[in-house]
Order: C-alpha cells, then structure tokens, then sequence
C-alpha cells in the first residue's frame, strides 16, 4: 500500500501507473478520515470492482461553513492507514493495488491561485443544503479536483449523505465526467444509528437520544405504508422530540430529484437531521410506493 501526502508526488505516481495493468480499473474512494466500518465497506467494494483503488483522506475545509467543526473534526492518519492496510489481509484481495492519498495540508489541494468553484444549482438547495450555506459547493469543487487528478474509472459514495451521492452523480453526467458514481448502503450499529466520524462527540445520553432520528423515520416509512399514500402525513406530529436536540429538518421527496412527491413518484426518501449542541447528525431510509 503506498501512501502518498504531496499533489506532486500522487499526480506523478497517477502518471506512472497508466503504463500499467493496474490502472484497467481504478475505483476512487473520497473520505475526511477518522475511518469507521462504513468508509471500510466502501473501500472493500472498491477492491473487490478495480485493480487499483484510491482512498483520500482529506478534512476539506471548503465545505466547513465558518461556525462549524472544521477545526475539532477527527483526525487519525495514522489508525485510519492500518485498517485500510488490514482490508489488504482477505486472501482474495492480496493482490490488490490501495493507494491512499492524504495531502498533508490544505495547500496540497489548494494552491495559492486557487480561484475555482463547482457550483450545482438544483439538488443543493434543499435539505442540508438550507442549513450548510456553501457546503456543497465545496464538496463538488475538491471532488471535481480528486476526479481529475485520481482519474479513476469509478467513484464509490455512501447512501448515508444521499443529498451528497446525487449531487456527484449529476455533477458527473452534467460535465460528462467520464467516471461512474456508485451509490452503497448505509452501514448503522446493531441498535441502528448510523456510523459517522462525528458519533464521536456524543456523549452517554446523546447517544442514546442520537436513535430517535433512525426510530422517527422508520416511524415515517411505516405510517407512509400503512396508509399507503403520503398526502396528511403530519410529519410534525412523528418527530420524536427531545430536550437534548433540534430537529433540522423531516422530509419526505422523491427519490430520483429530491423534489415533492408527485404522480411518478415510485420511491421516496425520507430524511432526516439533528442538530446536538456537539454535532449534527443525518440520516435516511427509502419506501417503494404506489401512488
Ligand atoms: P466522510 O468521511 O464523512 O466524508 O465520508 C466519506 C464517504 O463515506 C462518503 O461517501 C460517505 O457517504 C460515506 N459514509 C460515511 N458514513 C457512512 C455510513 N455509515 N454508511 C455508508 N457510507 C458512509
């Protein structure tokens, strides 16, 4: 496994490896680090599809908004690089080529002239894209440039920033990008919260208040199954409320765009997110309908 921390350095290591069978397939893996079992499957699925994958470790602080956990987000180079090291110990991936690459600093992405933005205009102004003024431009700007210099055949997301996973995708077929983004499952722990680099900073009680999020959107996705329509949901009256944190927002949307339910709606999304005073937490669940 090499581990690359300079642009340079991995840019010409990308070179290289074009000259090579290894590069027949290359899957791409963005992370911030402080990796948990849910980045790891990712990767694995990646190892398992290519010969090379890359995994990046990169806190990207342009989709920070300036009051957020920029500076306190998790950061494990050192431990994250073990496990993916130890993804390497399956006999039927020995074989496989895992570069990481983890710019030691922000300039390592953003160089001095860095004058650039990906905007996308639709998808990123709804849901996490009310509260997080800017933050989708940001991610769409470093995974534009992980693209380019990764160059890889395909691009692995978790489901778990759905909102996140749409918008690379549409970024990909608007600028005919020619990378296939692929969408995996949320990983959750056995009680259900779904695994996240910022579960860290919950304490005993939030951790456990941190589950009324998962329980209120399975209590969404009964009651949408029960009824078997969505019109008077009254998804106020579902939150389930708590001293210890606010709701960000409850939403139930198509699927494919995110927009209302309508007449074509086949799948919905419900999301949710909340806010603890040490972390906001996100997390989804998907319905078949008949409308
Ligand atoms: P992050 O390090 O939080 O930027 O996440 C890197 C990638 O891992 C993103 O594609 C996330 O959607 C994905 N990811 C994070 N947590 C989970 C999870 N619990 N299940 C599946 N994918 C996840």
């Amino acid at each position: 496994m090499k581990v690359f921390e300079t642009l340079k350095a991995f840019k010409e290591y990308r070179q290289v490896l074009s000259h090579s069978y290894l590069s027949d397939e290359i899957g791409l893996v963005p992370t911030m680090g402080n990796l948990h079992q849910g980045h790891l499957n990712l990767v694995e699925y990646s190892l398992y599809e290519n010969e090379t994958t890359i995994v990046t470790i990169f806190v990207n602080p342009k989709q920070f908004g300036p009051n957020e956990d920029y500076e306190k987000y998790p950061r494990t180079k050192n431990e994250d690089i073990k496990k993916l090291e130890k993804l390497l110990s399956d006999p039927d991936l020995k074989d496989k080529n895992l570069i990481v690459f983890a710019p030691k600093n922000p300039c390592e992405i953003y160089g001095e002239n860095f004058s650039m933005s990906i905007i996308e205009n639709s998808l990123s102004n709804k849901l996490c894209g009310l509260s997080r003024p800017g933050h989708f431009e940001g991610v769409t700007t470093v995974v534009y440039k992980l693209f380019s210099t990764s160059r890889p055949h395909n691009a692995y997301f978790g489901k778990k920033d759905y909102q996140q996973y749409l918008i690379i995708k549409k970024m990909a077929e608007n600028l005919d990008l020619p990378i296939k983004v692929v969408g995996l499952p949320i990983t959750r722990e056995s009680d259900g919260l779904a695994l996240s680099s910022r579960n860290v900073f919950l304490n005993a009680t939030q951790r456990n208040q941190s589950l009324n999020l998962y329980k209120t959107l399975n209590q969404v996705k009964e009651k949408i199954e029960r009824d078997g329509k969505i019109s008077d949901l009254e998804i106020d009256n579902i939150k389930i409320k708590s001293d210890y944190y606010e709701w960000d927002y409850l939403e139930v949307l198509d699927i494919k765009d995110l927009e209302a339910i309508n007449k074509k709606t086949k799948e919905v999304l419900i999301a949710g997110s909340i806010k603890f005073d040490c972390a906001r937490l996100i997390d989804n669940i998907t319905v078949k309908i008949n409308v």
